[in-house]
């Protein structure tokens, strides 16, 4: 190759580099969670944007609380940070999940601990009012990895996890885009042009939303969490990658603990957060550098629409979107808080 071919190809590398929507690396952070890829700028107003920052913030507290005062694992930071954001109808988790196509609230949670690679995770699950109890449940009381729908939720009430009515997860809102939905399905039928019931683009009023968690805890240990009700409208049995080990959620003491958030089918054929563990452990890369890769640089070419939020073994934070928006926050061992909404 000429040498001036050589200089443009360097060039290239140098300026294509999408610094936008990256966060990090970030020192000393001991929890960090997502609230999915929420509302684009300039929808909310800024009473509803204080509103989602206040449960970001709580999540992120209760967490560093179990972290630091209760001298907690990774793993119970995570679950009880994943539980305050499951509870609040805001977001696409737990109460206020988004509704399948046929009306149901469908869903999916998972768990993974850093120290060993265990994992647990539920699908489908229409009962259980904390899905990543669940999906922690399965992790420590099973051989398994993921349980779905029926099974998973006999198994959650055999355990002893808080059963509901699924009516328990309806919210008017959610219920109210559906219907809108549904009116512009009869006009514009296109999720039959796709199996997962999701046309990027056709969603009024997008409402990604699903929440997710990382957390360090003071032996060093990684541990991931991610809860969705899912893409909205979605086919009923869909299942996407939240709670697929690999896709959705993941982590390993030697790399880093991953909660992605986004348009699931992506990121399940994209492997996501398993990749960003293997860019650290092969590549040698940092964690900003590695979530940018996957989420920017293979996802975004594809059209893939998400994000990521990722701890490193050392307590170095990052989080990437190639959306217009990420829900995100982390809190430091001293209990330093950060939280952001849209990319910057
Ligand atoms: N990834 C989730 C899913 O595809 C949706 C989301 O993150 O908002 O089910």
């Amino acid at each position: 190759m000429s040498p001036s071919r050589w200089f443009w190809i360097l060039m290239l590398s140098l300026t294509a580099s999408p610094a936008v929507g990256n966060d990090g690396p970030i020192p000393n952070v001991v929890l960090a969670v997502h609230g999915g890829l929420g509302e684009s700028p300039g929808v909310l107003t800024k009473d509803e944007e204080r509103a989602v920052i206040a449960v970001i913030e709580t999540a992120l507290r209760t967490g560093r609380q179990v972290l630091v005062e209760k001298q907690g694992s990774a793993l119970d930071a995570v679950e009880a940070a994943i539980r305050v954001l499951e509870d609040d109808p805001q977001f696409n988790a737990g109460k206020g999940a988004v509704f399948t196509s046929d009306g149901r609230n469908e869903l999916d949670a998972s768990i993974m601990d850093g120290r060993d690679r265990k994992a647990g995770a539920v699908a489908g699950v229409t009962t259980v009012k904390n899905p990543i109890r669940a999906a922690r449940a399965v992790m420590e009381k099973t051989r398994h990895v993921l349980l779905v729908s029926k099974g998973a939720e006999e198994f959650a009430q055999a355990a002893g996890l808080e059963i509901v009515d699924p009516s328990y997860f309806r919210t008017e809102r959610r219920w109210k885009e559906l219907e809108e939905r549904r009116r512009k399905e009869q006009t514009q039928p296109q999720s039959r042009l796709d199996p997962s019931g999701f046309v990027p683009g056709a969603d009024p009023g997008r409402h990604w939303s699903t929440v997710g968690a990382v957390a360090r805890d003071r032996e060093g240990h990684l541990a991931a969490g991610t809860s969705t009700g899912g893409m909205s409208y979605k086919r009923y049995g869909r299942v996407g990658d939240s709670p697929i080990i690999g896709a959705g959620t993941f982590a390993d003491d030697r790399t880093c603990a991953v909660s992605c958030t986004g348009h699931g089918e992506f990121f399940i054929r994209w492997q996501v957060a398993s990749d960003i563990s293997a860019q650290i452990e092969y590549r040698q890369v940092d964690v900003r550098q590695a979530v940018d890769t996957v989420i920017n640089g293979k996802l975004k070419p594809v059209k893939g629409e998400g994000g990521c939020i990722a701890l490193d073994r050392e307590g170095r934070f990052a989080a990437a979107t190639n959306s217009d928006s990420l829900w995100r926050g982390w809190i430091t061992a001293e209990g330093k808080v950060v939280v952001k909404l849209y990319p910057e």
